[in-house]
Parts: structure tokens; sequence; C-alpha cells
């Protein structure tokens, strides 16, 4: 494929390319361009153009394009999602609920845009008005991760659309072609020219040169905590408006007195999740001694019936994405091994027919976690799960928030005024008490600490987009 700039499709300058693979067998699925800082500038100014027309289209339009684009998605979610599955390696049916589930956020944002209003104070003198008025941010960069790269653009895409903005993106190097597919198929769907523009490249060269261009106002980024923070100090220099949704390493907290069915269910199905490849699992447990090894005997016996998806086949769990991604959680084992932890399930890499070809790692679940150890304290991103059993509920709060990343928290307590406390005390952008449920479209998503600067979804999400702007108005009152 090539990139999707201004309506159509284009070649890198120069015209280099560089291969998407398929995770689970190593094929070659395409090849796209490896985009230049000129391609960045091409692609900024097209969406310059068009920020001057879409700013000022009136927001039902713009609402009714988004709700058209959104049911593009929904009737195109199987071909979007075969080639999700193709660059991803993650079960088809996963990759398609990504995408019709991403078109009800695209939903959602449009008839928030038709709630926006400005606001004037009744307090001024006569003949003088104050109106608090919203202003479109202007171009806006998006810079996206691998792991679920059709739901992380819409979170920003959506947002900056009902708010009057145009985009340039850039997808991870592991997973452009969804993102393509999804521009094309948005301009079927009406979407005008430069509205939403795609480039293709390497983080370093082509995601500095969007950062550092002077026309865009605000620079919307999902990944690494590192890489967050070279585009925050690189995003200084035009003081362009910043979202970053950043690493975790979410810790949960079982009390004694925690319906264990319930726990362990929820923590099997949480924590490996598109194989823990998801900012906001469960990645370390920390549990009451009193039910130790219950909790750890009922985990483990579930997590044991997830089974890995071979190439071509079905399953639970995909292959990790690159070897960079493996090569973390199979980093993160052999330390816990170092340090004396116990390896109740997985832990060494799956290989024979079907396997041989992807970095495949079965659900791995560590116990008698200490935390010194890299399980509880970086983040993982593999199915990989860390237990530390704990003296008292104080003690989990302590350790959980004992961290850099603050995105999310779990806690299971049938004390509901012991669980309240806890939630309150958790430093994380969300918290769940006695059951995970998939984040809300609806409310504000994002992180405490190093795992991020401002919220997603919701109306919260469009309002990032979106800068305040105060009108004084004076005026001769008629005698
Ligand atoms: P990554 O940080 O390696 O890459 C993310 C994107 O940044 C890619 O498109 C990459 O090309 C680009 N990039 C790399 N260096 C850059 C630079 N110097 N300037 C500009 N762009 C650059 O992340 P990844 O490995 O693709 O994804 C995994 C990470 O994403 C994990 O840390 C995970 O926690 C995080 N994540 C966070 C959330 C959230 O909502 N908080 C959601 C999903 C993933």
């Amino acid at each position: 494929m090539e990139m999707f700039i201004d309506g159509t499709w284009q070649a890198s300058d120069g015209g280099a390319t560089f291969e998407v693979s398929n995770p689970a067998t190593g094929a070659v699925v395409d090849h796209v361009p490896d985009a230049t800082a000129t391609d960045a500038d091409r692609a900024i100014a097209a969406a310059a153009r068009a920020f001057d027309t879409w700013r000022h289209r009136p927001v039902t339009e713009r609402v009714a394009i988004l709700k058209a684009c959104a049911g593009a998605m929904r009737d195109r979610a199987d071909e979007i999602g075969a080639l999700l599955h193709a660059e991803l390696g993650r079960p088809l049916a996963g990759c398609i609920g990504e995408i019709s589930r991403s078109a009800d956020l695209m939903d959602i944002y449009a008839e928030e845009g038709l709630r926006l209003q400005a606001t004037m104070g009744l307090g001024g003198a006569t003949g003088e008005k104050t109106i608090v008025t919203r202003d479109p941010v202007g171009v806006v960069v998006a810079i996206t991760p691998f792991n679920y790269p059709v739901t992380l653009l819409l979170f920003k895409l959506g947002a900056a659309l009902a708010a009057g903005c145009t985009m340039v993106a850039k997808p991870s190097e592991d997973t452009p072609l969804s993102t393509l597919r999804l521009a094309a198929i948005f301009a079927e769907a009406g979407l005008p020219p430069g509205c939403f523009n795609v480039v293709t490249g390497q983080g370093r060269a082509l995601g500095e040169a969007l950062v550092e261009h002077p026309v865009p106002r605000k620079i919307a980024f999902t990944g690494s905590t590192a890489v967050g923070k070279a585009i925050a100090a690189a995003a200084a220099g035009t003081m362009k408006r910043l979202t970053l949704e950043l690493g975790g390493q979410s810790p949960a907290i079982v009390c004694a007195d925690a319906d264990l069915d319930k726990a362990t269910s929820a923590i099997a199905r949480h924590g490996f999740a598109n194989s823990g490849q998801f900012c906001y699992r469960v990645n370390r447990v920390y549990v009451d001694r009193a039910i130790h090894d219950a909790f750890v005997a009922q985990l483990t016996d579930k997590v044991a019936t997830l089974t890995l998806a071979p190439a071509g086949g079905d399953g639970d769990l995909g292959p990790l994405v690159n070897s960079k991604i493996y090569a973390n959680s199979a980093a993160q084992v052999a330390d816990a091994r170092d340090k004396g932890a116990r390896i109740v399930l997985g832990g060494d890499r799956q290989t024979g027919p079907g396997f041989d070809g992807g970095h495949y790692l079965p659900p791995t679940i560590i116990a008698d976690a200490t935390p010194d150890m890299l399980i509880l304290r970086e983040e993982t991103f593999g199915p990989v799960l860390g237990i530390c059993a704990v003296d008292s509920p104080a003690e989990a709060l302590r350790l959980a928030n004992d961290s850099r990343y603050g995105l999310a928290g779990f806690v299971f307590t049938r004390d509901l005024a012991r669980g309240l406390a806890l939630c309150e005390g958790m430093e994380a952008g969300s918290v769940w008490l006695n059951d995970i449920q998939r984040s809300s479209h609806f409310v504000p998503f994002g992180g405490m600490k190093e795992s991020g600067l401002g919220r997603e979804k919701g109306r919260y999400g469009v309002e990032a987009y979106l800068e305040y702007k105060t009108l004084y108005l004076s005026y001769e009152v008629p005698e």
C-alpha cells in the first residue's frame, strides 16, 4: 500500500519502502512507504489546507460525515479486521471486534460534537459582553502504537474531527495497514481530502519530523513512556498541546474477603487479553496471605484453559508482535526465576508446527514475586502476571502505589467501604471494583504519573482538541 495524503495514494519522496510482516508466520504481508521529513511536510500542508474549510463546516455537517465514517467501518469490519489480523497476529474475531467497537466511539464523539457550546457570563456592565468560546486547536499529529491500532487511532481521530481539527497520523511500523485502509474507507464515506492523512515510517526519523514541524498545534500520542517523554521534550520547542497515553504497570488488590471466583475470572480474562499487549491490563496482583494459595490455584486453573492460536488456527492468544516485545517478557520471567520466584504456569517460548514462525509465549503466572523483581516494577506488555502475598489491605495499597506508573487499578473485596477507600487511594486514572468491565467510551481514559497526560474518550476527549478563547465585546446601547 502507499500512503494516504490529501485524499490520494502517494509514494514516499525517493520511493523507499519497508516490509510489514505477519507476526504468526514471519511472511511478508505488504510493503509501505518509508516516509521522510519531506513527506511529513506534504501531509501537514494538506491537513493545514483542509483545516481552513473543515473548521468552518457547520458542526451538524461534520457530525453527519463522522456518522457515515462509523457506518462504513461497521460495514467493512470484516475486511479491516482481516488486515489487522494479518499485521498484528491477534485471533481474527478480536480484530473484527476492534473495528466495530471503534465505530461506536466515532458515533459517540460525533454526538458529543453536537453538544459543544460557548458560554457568556451574566455579570458584564451595560454595553459589554464576555463570551467564552472554543476554537479547534488546529492540525493534529497522531502517533499510535501497534497493539490496538484502530481503537487507539479512533480515540484521537473522532474527537479531533468532531472538534473541527484535521489530522496527520503515523501508525506503528508493525501495524500500518489497517490505518491506511481506514483512511481510504473514510474518504469514500465522504471525509474531505486532507482531513485525515496517513504517513508511514520509522518512529525516530518520521515521528520526530512530525513532532518538530512548526505547523501542527497538537500531538496526540499513545505508546511507551520513554517515547512519550522524548515527544514531550521535542514538542516543547513549539509549545504544542499534548495528549499522552503511555505505559502502565497496573496492580490488582485481592483482599481476604474477596469473591475468589469473580476475582480469578476477571484477572484471567483481563491479564491475558491480546496476549498481554494491553496498556491497562492487570500486570501484578497483591493478594492477602490468608487466601494466597487458594487464589494462585484457582487463577492457575482458569488461565491454563487459555489456548495459543497457531498460525492460521483458532485460540485465545496470538503471537507477540515482534522480537523486542517478546524479549521484554522473557527477560522478566528470567529475572523472576533468578530471584527465586515460582513459575506456576508457562514461562517458556512455545515452539513446534504452527508456532515456529512467531514469538509465542504461553500465559505465564509468577508466584512469590517480590517488589524488587521486574515483573512487579516494569511494564511487561506480554502474557506474564506477577503475584505477591501481603499481610493487609494497607500494605497492598502501599505496594500498588509504589510505582512510577498510574494508568489503572483493580480492587476485589466484599466490604464496600473498604473497597471504596482502596479505590480512592489508588494512584490511577481508572479503578475497577469487584469486576473488570471494558473501559467505557463515555468516561475519561488516561493515566496519572508517568502513564500520561490528559484524557481521551467521551466529551473529555473532544475537549482536548479545543482551546478556550474569550471574546470581550463592547457596543453602544441605544437610548
Ligand atoms: P512505542 O512507544 O515504541 O511506539 C509508539 C509509536 O511511537 C510508534 O508509531 C513509533 O513509531 C513512534 N515513535 C517511536 N519513537 C518515536 C520518536 N522518537 N518520536 C516520535 N514517534 C516515535 O510503543 P509500542 O511498542 O508501539 O506500543 C507499546 C507501548 O504503548 C506500551 O508502552 C504501552 O503501554 C503503550 N500503550 C499505552 C496505552 C495507553 O492508553 N496508555 C495504550 C496502548 C499502548
